[in-house]
């Protein structure tokens, strides 16, 4: 496995694989890897001939400076991990490499930045799609691998790639979680060991509400249910739960047929921030 630091690596790395007539699969991560990102990147060596990782904790989808200064970095264990699950070039640049100059550029996603993530971490969709779209020119990938752990990030990124005509298939991954359930996450290490004991009540809150749902359940009686559950345990401090369409992220009061429905929640255990959410359709993303 070869380890690039600058992008003029990546790119003359990358340029001679597609001359070539090689596939390339890109995961794009933040690294202290797990099992989802390996995962990913198994599923992307499954099906190109060769894989790019890249590890880049991006500052600019940082809104809370103590969440980006606390962010776990292992570059050293993370290489370690990814030779043997087909990674082909691990892609480890600095800060200064990704932005030479400040960038100046900003999206607007309309609607779909407007709920959730996007409503709770101002600025943080923007730095997703600057850096992931950096990663794409200078790449160039047949295939881009991500997670459906971060739903909200998944349709931003489909909405970058359809309006600014990436040449890519993007694939998405389902979401890989502990034994008890809790989603994996790279923040999931900063939890205290009592945290991380509570922790996989998210899960079965939103267990609680899709089972709900099926039953056909108002969606406002489905929410006040899921709410009560998460008030028993004090370490939860929710920020939202939202039942929301899976492709528009618009939240839904009433189910119409055939819609794919997707339940979502961040809450706060003590100082760490953790996401997740359920799908409710057989379907997938
Ligand atoms: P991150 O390093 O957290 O930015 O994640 C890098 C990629 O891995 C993103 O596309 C995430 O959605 C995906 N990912 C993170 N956690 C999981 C998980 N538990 N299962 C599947 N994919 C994940």
């Amino acid at each position: 496995m070869e380890i690039l630091q600058s992008a003029a690596a990546l790119q003359a790395q990358t340029e001679k694989w597609r001359r070539d007539g090689q596939r390339i699969g890109l995961v794009p991560t933040m690294g202290a890897l797990h099992d989802g990102h390996l995962r990913l990147v198994q599923a992307a060596a499954a099906e190109n001939d060769v894989v790019v990782v890249s590890i880049f904790v991006n500052p600019t989808q940082f809104n809370n400076p103590d969440d980006f200064r606390l962010y776990p970095r292992l570059p050293e264990a993370d290489a370690a991990l990814l030779e043997p699950v087909g990674c082909t070039a691990l892609f480890l640049p600095s800060v200064e490499e990704m932005y030479p100059q400040p960038s100046k550029l900003r999206f607007d996603f309309g609607s779909l930045e407007q709920v959730m993530e996007g409503a709770h971490r101002p600025g943080h969709f923007n730095g997703v799609a600057t850096v992931v779209s950096k990663l794409f020119h200078l790449s160039r990938p047949h295939r881009a691998y991500f997670g459906q752990k971060d739903l909200q990030q998944v349709a931003i990124i489909r909405q970058l790639v359809a309006d600014l005509s990436f040449d890519l298939e993007l694939i998405i991954f389902p979401t890989v979680r502990e034994a008890d359930g809790l989603a994996m996450s790279s923040r999931n290490r900063r939890l205290s060991a009592d945290a991380r004991q509570i922790a996989p009540q998210l899960y079965k809150a939103l267990q609680l509400g899709a089972k709900l749902l099926e039953e056909k359940r108002p969606v406002a009686s489905v929410k006040n249910d899921v709410l009560q559950f998460l008030a028993m345990e004090e370490t939860i401090v929710l920020e939202y739960f939202e039942v929301a369409d899976a492709h528009t992220l618009q939240p839904i009061e009433r189910i119409s047929k055939s819609q794919d429905v997707a339940l979502c929640i961040a809450a706060w255990l003590t100082e760490v921030r953790l996401i997740d959410n359920l799908l409710i359709s057989d379907k997938g993303l």
